[in-house]
């Protein structure tokens, strides 16, 4: 993955993980104005959306094998 600081709007954003347990890990977007919180299951295929943020933006995260990548379901 090649991190890069995007200026433009219409970039995508970068997704951190900021918390996890067992079963769930939160990501957070790097853009603080944008403020989108997933919730990405673990050993299923899950995806809870706590803020959506900008949504209309493609966001791409990943960690330790779990990947999320163009998260944009509502
Ligand atoms: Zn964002």
């Amino acid at each position: 993955m090649v991190f890069q600081r995007n200026a433009e709007p219409t970039g995508s954003h970068e997704m951190l993980c900021e918390a996890e347990n067992d079963a769930e890990i939160l990501f957070v977007c790097t853009d603080e104005t944008c403020g989108r919180r997933v919730v990405v299951g673990k050993s299923q295929p899950r995806l809870t959306v706590i803020d959506r943020g900008d949504f209309s933006v493609p966001h791409v995260g990943s960690r330790g094998g779990v990947v999320v990548d163009g998260v944009e379901a509502a």
